[in-house]
């Protein structure tokens, strides 16, 4: 009988998943001895019996792995151990210095505790901070790496006997679950009400009784800040028109789409369109907001998502969620509860969501009516993350058919999703890229890992920056990345550019072109080698290299190096940035700029005479009217041309409805004339047929889906020509304007059927949500 003896090294997702569970698991039943180990680097597993059974070992090692473990490598080699084994253990976790691997995101309540949940005789019955190797927070609790408890928020919470035996028997399903809790041991919820709504200091309601007034105050038009995985949210009914809206005015938000939570998928399907991959997302372990098409007649709120033919859903995804709408549960189901709720991120509009307790009870007291605490720290803010499912047509190969994928569209990749990085197809320096000024994530690199952060947000006041830093500080921690390279946006007024050149580092510092980091962000995502490809950079801002804002784009990129080889015509930007909340300055503004005359079109009826002056001023004179090429601008002109709406009140939200609008009509609009010449796109004459078809009373989706056909067919176009000059085949889609469904599916198809090869983002968003990944491939090719 011959006899083996193998080490293993294996990296990836593999800690706090049950992975060494699971290996201790196949060694028994392969009657193998030895040890496992996590370490600051991954797992190391030693094995010695049969050959033949060490070899099915590492076979199923491979393929047999628990569900949320993700495997990056596993490298074997044949050791000489001093002596013979005589169990398989597992051995204490070991720190090694400068050595990192990758968090497990926060992860929803998994079946198994759902139901011990539920089952009146389970010591967990109604526990709302239940969990396993399989669920449970993660990266949301996680202060250092290993991740061990002591390691955790969970480190205030000393194990009663009961749990410690389930965390210590590598046969429990809760073996080494870091989170595990019970309530005798565990962390518990209590409910306190806002001083504005009941004066008398004692009013607390602790564990079982929160939970069950919480769902009363919800069923009786109160807002409730609700303290969740990676943040609090703001909870009431979705039904209750006079509660959403009074939401709207404390939160200080107007338009921008309220997020949704539905019971279960069964509540989806009333009011949602619901097929088998947005099912899918739903129900998944990682719970994002879904976007989803809504049925017509469904009964929310009309504040919940105005104009808006969708609405973001999704499911509960905490065990304290699950018991807040739960209609089953006897004792639950005592205190009905509405089945729909407004779920959406606790602060005011522009700040960051608040995790701490006290910071909640101080900043959301004008926001809420109570608040629904728990004493489980968060460690570091998440916020939910958005998706959404399109088919997206693929070309069957040598036929001229297409095919229909489901694809997924990060809108914003943040909870569950971050920080599990974006494998590469080559190594990258240790690099900080900072990232844009709105929608902002920043990016580690290490190896061929990109850590793409969570959602930090828009940089618009202190809180954000602070949490911005915050974040950088504790995420360089736990990869152990002390960046050689700092990669930041060549705009010398964003927050994050003069964070890069006053962090206290030795670190190279490199200023990247926003729409070439935009596609170089896109060619990373897709895992692509550095080459030379067509992009089309459609967005709504960006630091051009000549100083203007750039934003219709149209490049030669490699990681490397771009050249801009056709660019929208330059048009003023009456009052700068400011412009961007009043669509009808832009609108007015280029008109002038291009000769034609507006003052007719009804768009401006409401507008005074006075102040359309001062814009034709502005754009006569060149005063403060920076020129721009962007393409989110142009939509913006357009919407408000249109009589779609002339203010906003949140990032392209002017666009967003005109897309609403436009869908009806996509397959019945022909483009309108356009040109380009010299690398120059011309909207003269588009504008000016626009203008003639608001005049003969075409409908604003009519001509907006016109405006949408000739979007994809410039960008064809363009392609078109550079492919002439270049024989370059390939071209990568990217920009917050790629966010237009509409518009990114017409584009597709129209540049398939000219045989280009297409790159979209798939892992993630094609907004500045996906910028850093950009600026740190470009600044390591530099
Ligand atoms: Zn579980
Ligand atoms: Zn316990
Ligand atoms: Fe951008």
């Amino acid at each position: 009988m011959s006899i083996k003896s193998i080490h293993i090294h294996v990296t990836g997702i593999v800690q706090g998943v049950g992975f060494r569970p699971f290996v201790y698991g196949l060694a028994v039943r392969l009657d193998l001895r030895g040890w496992v180990r996590n370490t600051s680097a991954g797992v190391d597993i030693e094995v010695q019996g049969q050959k033949s059974n060490v070899e099915a070992f590492v076979q199923s090692l491979a393929n047999e792995v628990p569900p949320l473990a993700k495997i990056d490598s596993v490298v074997v080699k044949d050791s000489q151990p001093d002596n013979k084994y005589l169990t398989f253990d597992i051995r204490p976790s070991t720190a090694l210095e400068g050595a990192f691997q990758p968090i497990s995101p926060d992860v929803a309540l998994c079946a198994d505790c759902e139901r011990e949940m539920l089952d009146p005789n389970d010591r967990r019955y109604l526990y709302p901070f239940i969990n396993c190797t399989n669920c449970g927070p993660r990266f949301t609790i996680i202060k250092d790496l290993p991740y061990d408890r002591p390691f955790t928020t969970m480190a205030d919470f000393p194990m009663c006997d009961a749990c410690r035996a389930e965390y210590e028997n590598p046969l429990d399903r809760r073996f080494h679950a870091q989170p595990t809790a019970c309530p005798d041991c565990g962390p518990f919820v209590q409910l306190r009400y806002s001083s504005s709504t009941s004066p008398s200091v004692s009013n607390i309601d602790l564990r079982l009784s929160a939970i069950l007034k919480t769902r009363q105050l919800l069923r009786e038009g109160k807002i409730i800040a609700v303290k969740g995985l990676g943040g609090f949210h703001l909870a009431c009914d979705a039904s209750n028109e006079k509660a959403v809206a009074e939401l709207r005015r404390r939160k200080g938000r107007a338009g921008k789409p309220f997020a949704l939570m539905f019971a279960d998928l069964g509540s989806v399907r009333k009011y949602c369109e619901v097929n088998e991959d947005e099912a899918a997302l739903l129900t998944g372990y990682e719970k994002p907001i879904v976007l989803l098409n809504r049925l017509d007649g469904a009964r929310i709120a009309p504040s919940v998502a105005p104009r808006m033919d969708t609405l973001g859903a999704m499911l509960p995804y905490t065990p304290l969620h699950h018991l807040l709408f739960n209609r089953r549960d006897p004792i639950l189901a005592a205190q009905p509860v509405p089945p729909v709720l407004v779920m959406t991120s606790g602060n005011f509009s522009e700040e960051p969501i608040a995790i701490k307790n006290e910071d909640a009870l101080e900043r959301l007291e004008p926001l809420a009516d109570a608040f629904l605490l728990h004493n489980r720290d968060i460690h570091i803010r998440c916020d939910d993350s958005v998706v959404r499912v399109v088919s997206q047509k693929s070309k069957v190969k040598d036929s001229p058919t297409f095919d229909l994928q489901p694809s997924t569209l990060y809108l914003r990749r943040s909870r569950a999703y971050a920080p599990y990085p974006v494998s590469l197809p080559f190594d990258l320096k240790p690099t900080l890229a900072v990232g844009g000024e709105l929608k902002n994530t920043f990016c580690l690199t290490r190896d061929r890992y990109a850590f793409l952060s969570q959602h930090v947000g828009d940089m618009e006041n202190a809180e954000v920056f602070e949490s911005f830093e915050q974040s950088v500080e504790h995420l360089s921690r736990l990869f152990r990345v002390e960046p050689q390279i700092i990669a930041h946006d060549m705009h010398p007024g964003y927050f994050t550019t003069s964070y890069a050149e006053r962090a206290k580092s030795n670190a190279q510092r490199f200023a990247v072109q926003h729409h070439h980091a935009h596609i170089a962000s896109c060619m990373a995502d897709n895992k692509l080698e550095d080459r030379k490809l067509i992009g089309l950079s459609f967005d709504g801002t960006g630091y051009g290299t000549d100083g203007a804002i750039w934003g219709g784009e149209v490049l030669l990129a490699s990681y490397a190096d771009f050249e801009r080889v056709a660019h929208l015509e330059y048009l003023p930007l009456p009052g700068g940035d400011s412009a961007t909340r009043s669509p009808w300055r832009i609108a007015v503004g280029y008109a002038r700029s291009l000769g034609l005359d507006v003052a007719n079109l009804p768009f401006l009826e409401s507008i005074e005479l006075q102040a359309i002056g001062i814009v034709n001023q502005q754009v006569e004179k060149k005063l403060n009217a920076p020129l721009t090429s962007s393409m989110g601008r142009l939509f913006d002109a357009i919407s408000s041309l249109i009589g779609i709406r002339n203010q906003v009140t949140y990032e392209a939200q002017a666009a967003i409805e005109m897309e609403v609008l436009a869908k009806k009509f996509i397959g019945e609009a022909n483009p309108y004339p356009f040109e380009i010449e010299d690398g120059i796109i011309r909207v003269g004459e588009m504008f000016e047929r626009v203008i003639r078809d608001v005049k003969s009373n075409l409908s604003a989706g009519l001509i907006g889906a016109r405006f949408h056909q000739t979007v994809s067919a410039m960008a064809v176009e363009a392609g078109v020509k550079v492919r002439e000059k270049t024989k370059i085949n390939e071209v990568a889609l990217s920009g917050g304007v790629w966010q237009n469904q509409v518009l990114l599916e017409l584009t597709r198809e129209k540049l398939l059927r000219e045989n280009f090869v297409v790159y979209t983002h798939q892992q993630t968003p094609a907004n500045d949500g996906g910028l850093a990944l950009g600026q740190a491939v470009i600044a390591n090719f530099q």
